[in-house]
C-alpha cells in the first residue's frame, strides 16, 4: 500500500472518531488490566456485566486475592472459561501484590509473566496506561489489516510489525482502537458494510460487498371489496 493512502486511511478514522477508546468498562489502571485480560474469547459487553458487579466488590490487587478463587467466580460467570479466568484472576492479583507491590508493572516481560495476560493483554496495558507505541493484534485488527492492505501478514505477530513499522507516527498511539472498532462495526467478519465504509475508495480489498440493488416496487393489488367473499 503506497504510504499516501496509508495516511489517508488515519486520517479518515480519525476524523470520524478523534479520541477513541476501549469499550471496557475501568476507572484505573488495574481495573483495566483485568477487564481486558477477562476479556479473551468474549465479548466486551459480557465482561462489562462482570466488572459492574465484581469491581465495586474488589477492584484492587489485595480485594481480589482475599476474595480467592471461588470467591471471584460468581461475579464473573457472565464471562467465557470463567473457571479458568477466575484462577488466573486471583494468581494475577497476588503476583501483583508479591513482585510488584500492587502496582501493574510497566515492563512487557513482567506483564506477560501474569497468570492470563499475553502479548495482545500486554500491548493493550502498555499503550492505554503507559503510553508506548503497542499496535496490539486481535482478530478484528488482524482482518482489517489484511484486507485494506494496511499490514498483510499470516499472523498476528506478522499483522503488528507491518502496522508498528508502517503506520504514521501520529497515527500509531491510537491506531489499535480505530481499527478495532472499524472491524467490530463496519469490516465485520461475515458481511463487511463495504457500501457506507469510509476507506471503501482506499481500501484494496478485492472482495468488497456490493451496494444492495433496490427491487422495484410492485404495482399494489387493489383492495378486495369489503362484503364481497373470496370463492372456494
Ligand atoms: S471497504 Fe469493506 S473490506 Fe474495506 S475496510 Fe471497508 S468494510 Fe472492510
Amino acid at each position: 500500500m503506497h504510504p499516501a493512502t496509508r495516511r489517508a486511511i488515519f486520517r479518515r478514522l480519525q476524523a470520524a472518531n478523534p479520541a477513541p477508546t476501549t469499550e471496557l468498562l475501568h476507572t484505573s489502571p488495574f481495573e483495566l488490566l483485568v477487564a481486558v485480560m477477562l476479556s479473551a474469547h468474549t465479548t466486551d459487553k459480557s465482561v462489562n456485566a462482570a466488572t459492574r458487579v465484581l469491581f465495586p466488590v474488589a477492584n484492587t490487587p489485595a480485594a481480589i486475592a482475599a476474595l480467592g478463587v471461588e470467591g471471584v467466580k460468581p461475579y464473573i460467570k457472565s464471562v467465557g472459561l470463567y473457571n479458568t479466568k477466575a484462577k488466573n484472576l486471583v494468581g494475577l492479583a497476588q503476583q501483583i501484590l508479591d513482585r510488584h507491590g500492587g502496582a501493574v508493572p510497566a515492563e512487557r516481560a513482567a506483564l506477560e509473566a501474569l497468570p492470563g495476560v499475553g502479548r495482545k493483554t500486554a500491548s493493550i496495558i502498555l499503550n492505554m496506561v503507559f503510553g508506548q507505541v503497542e499496535i496490539a493484534v486481535d482478530t478484528h485488527i488482524f482482518r482489517v489489516a489484511n484486507r485494506t492492505g494496511l499490514a498483510p501478514g499470516r499472523t498476528p505477530l506478522a499483522v503488528e510489525a507491518g502496522l508498528v513499522a508502517n503506520t504514521p507516527p501520529e497515527f500509531r498511539k491510537d491506531a489499535h482502537h480505530w481499527l478495532l472498532l472499524h472491524g467490530r462495526y463496519v469490516c465485520t467478519a461475515r458481511s463487511p458494510a463495504c457500501p457506507t465504509c469510509i476507506i471503501r475508495d482506499l481500501c484494496e480489498y478485492p472482495a468488497k460487498t456490493p451496494a444492495r440493488v433496490q427491487r422495484k416496487a410492485r404495482p399494489m393489488r387493489p383492495a378486495r371489496r369489503p362484503g364481497r367473499r373470496a370463492r372456494a
